[in-house]
């Protein structure tokens, strides 16, 4: 056959549609491990682990459909990238026609692009039926708005798919009940939480972590925690647990933060969606499921199903529509290093180190833990938006760049100015204390924002206020944080303003 089938690590599905338009016999199927694509930025050893080892069991799954495929594995591809080694495959077995779906990444579409180009292959990207909105409907969708909102964004997706809808009515006679879902957990803890579903490495996965050991043994994080679905049928299996077990308690505790609890209620099945080994629809048709055969209540379905349909579809959205920009925007012109504890979470402040110390242990800290916590002191502490976004791009599971990116740039950075966001993302420590108990027991203290034990966060929380002043008095979401700042007197700025330098100065030992 002159025709090949390219299937990317993110899109293990036998439904792919490049691999629906070409059953066993009429195309080979080309998948390849490459280094480059482990390297581009420090990867944590789950997140590699975990994509070549779903990557091995599809490749199986794809053989015993019938297809012929050429699995190029690390051993073999050397220092060639992705794109590098597809050439010469082609070269090899004379292929002049490529299929795939699209990718999910701006860089490699490119570069697939620029091959067909370079190699005059007839390459097809059929659009990816693993989204609820394409590329085009959302930029149609987008180019209605001055202002992108998701809220708006959402309704439109819950009115076309008809999910959570009553006839024309929201059910429960509310679009969004974010509101109920911002509780922290009870003074006295979290109590017993169900813990999510947990896979053995069988052999492929063990094979993989040896070699995860032998190409990248100084990378970040470990593989002793490794748990994760790596097949379909495991992340099924995963789905129906979360659902069955700990979705009732999901709603109310989304926010909620807790030393040594990692995954709180949690879902986990970002991983498994990105790299479609679960569809988004049939994950929001199993969580309406149970909605409506009275399993669950409301807040915490429209909380989950929210997520998925809306910031989920949204980001990818706005990835397409704003990308090469996106990655290179610095709106807040933020110049500082990542601190080196990024990378082992050596911390003394303890929020810090339990959401950095768990994203270490376990390749996953869960949405409020990204945002408030780590990706708010990036933003507080003006660390580069590149550097940061490395980073999160690294260490987890979950991560791929077209929903890694807009998160962090767009929701949690404010790097693009405000695209889609109304204001900048910023809390102080007080912020911490109330959603976690993270602040007890530490050495710092979440009310001082001068003074020895002052929080970094509320001292660069007040930092944010006093440089920012401006731009926040102009925003009428943000007026009353410059009312705050303004209030102070001349000494309490200079006493301020000399304590944000000094946490600077010392921001490796914080
Ligand atoms: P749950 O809390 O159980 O939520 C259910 C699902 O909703 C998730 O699995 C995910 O598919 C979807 N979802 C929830 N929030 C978002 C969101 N903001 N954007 C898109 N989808 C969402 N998610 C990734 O999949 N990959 C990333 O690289 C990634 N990087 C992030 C970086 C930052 C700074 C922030 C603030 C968020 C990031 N997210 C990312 C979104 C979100 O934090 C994760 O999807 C979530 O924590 C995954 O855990 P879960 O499956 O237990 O999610
Ligand atoms: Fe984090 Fe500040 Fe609370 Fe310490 S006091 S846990 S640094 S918010």
């Amino acid at each position: 056959t002159h025709k090949a089938v390219v299937v990317l690590g993110d899109q293990l599905d036998l439904n792919n549609p490049a691999l629906l338009a070409n059953p066993p016999g009429q195309a080979d199927v080309l998948m390849v491990e490459s280094h480059v694509e482990s390297t581009v930025v420090w990867v944590h050893k789950a997140r590699i682990a975990l994509f070549l080892s779903a990557m091995r069991h599809f490749a199986d799954q794809l053989r015993q459909a019938g297809y012929t495929v050429h699995y190029r594995s690390l051993n073999e591809t050397g220092k060639r990238s992705l794109v590098g080694e597809v050439e010469l495959l082609c070269q090899q077995q004379g292929y002049s026609e490529l299929d795939m779906a699209e990718p999910g990444e701006w860089r490699l579409e490119q570069e697939f692009l620029e091959l067909a180009k370079t190699a005059k292959l007839k390459l097809r990207l059929l659009e990816d039926t693993h989204y609820l909105c394409s590329r085009a409907e959302f930029a149609k969708w987008a180019s209605g708005y001055k202002q992108m909102r998701m809220e708006y964004f959402y309704r439109e997706m819950r009115k076309r798919t008809g999910v959570l809808m009553d006839s024309a009515e929201p059910a429960g006679g509310k679009w969004n009940f974010d509101a109920d879902n911002r509780s922290a957990f009870p003074k006295a803890g979290p109590g017993k939480i169900e813990p999510p579903a947990a896979f053995e490495p069988d052999d492929i996965t063990q094979q993989v972590f040896a070699e995860v050991e032998q190409y990248f043994g100084d990378h970040p994080g470990t593989l002793a925690n490794f748990k994760w679905p790596v097949t379909r049928e495991q992340a099924l299996q995963a789905l129906d647990r979360f659902i069955e077990i700990r979705f009732a308690n999901f709603g109310t505790y989304q926010d909620a933060m807790w030393t040594n609890t990692p995954f709180g209620w949690h879902s986990l099945v970002s991983s498994s969606i990105n790299l479609h080994l679960l569809h988004p629809l049939e994950v929001i048709q199993k969580a309406e499921a149970a909605f409506r055969e009275n399993r669950v209540d409301v807040a915490s379905a429209e909380g989950f199903i929210r997520q998925i349909l809306g910031w989920r579809e949204f980001m990818r959205g706005v990835y397409w529509l704003d990308m090469p920009k996106m990655r290179e925007d610095n709106a807040l012109k933020a110049t500082r290093d990542l601190p080196k504890w990024f990378w082992t979470g050596q911390t003394k402040m303890n929020c810090m180190k339990d959401s950095i110390g768990q994203t270490v242990e376990h390749a996953y800290a869960h949405h409020i833990q990204r945002l408030m916590v780590i990706g708010n002191f990036a933003l507080l502490a003006g660390l580069v938006p590149q550097q940061v976004e490395d980073w999160f791009l690294a260490v987890y599971v979950d991560a791929v760049e077209w929903v890694e990116l807009p998160n962090v740039a767009g929701m949690a950075l404010f790097a693009n100015g405000g695209r889609f966001t109304s204001k900048p993302y910023i809390a102080s420590g007080a912020y911490i204390k109330r959603m976690s108990n993270y602040c007890t027991g530490c050495k710092y203290n979440p009310a001082e924002k001068v003074g020895d034990k002052a929080c970094p966060f509320t001292t660069l929380y007040w930092g944010f206020l006093d440089q920012h002043e401006t731009m926040l008095a102009a925003n009428p979401r943000t007026g009353l944080m410059a009312k705050n700042i303004a209030r102070l007197d001349d000494a309490q700025r200079t006493a301020l303003r000399q304590k944000v330098a000094d946490t600077f100065e010392n921001i490796e030992q914080l």
